[in-house]
């Protein structure tokens, strides 16, 4: 029926299996999926691979949820575990109390954050934590700096940067603030830069950064200078369907918001440690945030762990201020668990030791370009990434304009088609998100375009019977 169509194209349809009479409440999936469809239920990993409780295989193209950087049985990671839990499974970091895998993090993730030198981290335990925090930290800055009404917040639509109240805020997706009484009223949307769907007839991708960046400092100067604190931005957005900014992007938009003193924080939640090609997104896109907010492959997901990274021009108000402030009244029980903190340096010792970023430039191609070699299937309006990261959005005519009718439901025939293969992919509608692991081999990049081709040519053939309907 429609309502179950237009549920399986929201953000929650990755496909039509749900949770029959579950007794969890299952995040991102809709009601009818929980009482009507058996669940896949994956049971264990190996490298590029999960494996279902009935023994089958699959090819896991997202990484988790953009996470598992190193696959799925890295020794070392849990051997990182084993040992931190053996010796010391918890203490926690306040009142300048902390452990010792805490303050190495710490360290280690200023000294590798080089695109604008970085200050202090906090850690969190999830994205959402990371960007909940930021939104603190700005507000906590600015009182700091007798300007209490320097408060709202630009992020972008189509971005993601969370579920919990306030990062969902931040995310421009209906999905995260209809029915939730969202966004917040501190926060504000400007253009998503999507130059496929969005450019105006013979607009360069430069002349449309232009425009957005002149779009996004008239809301500047609508709502008041004074008034916006922050600009939130993915380098590349990520679950709002992958895409990559156009180019001079982020030089027009870094220009905007430093010309009314608004601070910029980069999500690299997704982008960083490897993902695009670089270290950071914001090293490819020369990005100089004041804050940064990282997560998943933080640990390659092997346990929860954010963090945010705060320049010295930040930090140093607060810390100037601290007499007159007082306690930074913000943290979590678990921010800078040991255990998180041990596996996330092993993580990252890992990610140098194999030149993890050299390796992602060198398996890259064969990803993007054996994908896109598909941009000439009648049924694909873009296929577009960069580095381990590539989204296929559907469309009729190759135009944004011309979308299938949502109840056939292409995106979800498409990933019934790869599961059958083999091969998990995420759905948003009618568009395919992939971000394999950084350890992905050329042998399997080979099976998952291959798979790839035969869903698609499936898919092919179901829009031929559809419209002949
Ligand atoms: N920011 C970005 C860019 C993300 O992709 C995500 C998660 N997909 C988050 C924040 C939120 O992270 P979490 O789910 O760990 O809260």
């Amino acid at each position: 029926n429609s309502t179950q169509a237009s549920l399986e194209n929201d953000i929650s349809g990755t496909d039509n299996k749900g949770f029959r009479g579950h007794d969890m409440l299952a995040p991102f999936t809709a009601g009818w999926q929980s009482t009507d469809v058996d669940p896949l239920i994956i049971e264990k990993s190996e490298g590029s691979y999960v494996y279902d409780i009935k023994g089958r295989k699959y090819l896991d193209t997202l990484a988790g949820l953009w996470c598992t950087a190193l696959g799925g049985n890295e020794p070392r990671l849990v051997d990182a575990a084993t040992k931190q839990l053996n010796t010391l499974p918890f203490y926690h970091s306040f009142w300048n109390r902390t452990t010792k895998p805490s303050l190495d993090l710490a360290k280690e993730l200023l000294d590798m954050f080089t695109a604008k030198k970085m200050a202090k981290a906090f850690f969190t335990n999830s994205g959402s934590e990371a960007n909940d925090t930021q939104v603190k930290l700005v507000w906590y800055y600015n009182n700091a700096l007798g300007r209490p009404n320097k408060k709202k917040f630009i992020a972008r639509a189509k971005a993601y940067h969370g579920s919990t109240l306030i990062s969902a805020s931040l995310t421009g997706l209906p999905a995260l603030h209809q029915k939730f009484d969202l966004p917040a009223p501190f926060v504000l949307h400007t253009d998503c830069p999507h130059y496929w769907r969005y450019h105006l007839p013979g607009e360069t991708e430069e002349e449309f950064s232009t425009r957005l960046a002149k779009n996004l400092e008239d809301l500047i100067l609508k709502e008041g200078p004074e008034t916006i604190a922050a600009f939130i931005a993915e380098p590349v957005m990520g679950a709002g369907g992958v895409i990559p900014p156009p180019a001079t992007y982020f030089d027009k938009i870094q220009a905007v918001v430093k010309k009314y003193d608004i601070l910029f924080i980069a999500d690299e939640v997704i982008c960083a440690f490897g993902r695009l090609g670089t270290m950071f997104g914001c090293d490819k896109y020369n990005i100089k945030p004041d804050l940064v907010s990282l997560a998943k492959a933080l640990s390659s997901a092997y346990m929860p762990i954010g963090a945010v990274l705060v320049s010295p021009e930040v930090s140093d108000v607060i810390y100037s201020q601290s007499n007159k402030l007082g306690s930074f009244s913000h943290g979590f029980t678990y921010s800078g668990h040991p255990v998180a903190c041990a596996v996330a340096l092993e993580a990252l010792k890992i990610y140098k030791e194999r030149n993890m970023v050299e390796k992602v430039n060198k398996i890259s191609p064969k990803f993007q370009e054996g994908l896109k070699a598909f941009s000439d299937s009648p049924i694909v309006g873009e296929i577009r990434g960069t580095g381990l990261i590539l989204a296929t959005e559907f469309a009729d005519n190759k135009s944004p304009n011309d979308p299938f009718p949502p109840e056939w439901g292409i995106g979800a025939y498409f990933g019934a088609q790869c599961e059958k293969n083999g091969m998990l992919v995420r759905v948003a509608g009618d568009t395919i998100m992939m971000s394999p692991p950084f350890v992905a081999t050329p042998e399997e990049l080979n099976e998952l375009i291959s798979i790839y081709g035969k869903a698609l040519r499936e898919t092919e053939k179901r829009v031929e019977e559809l419209k002949s309907q």
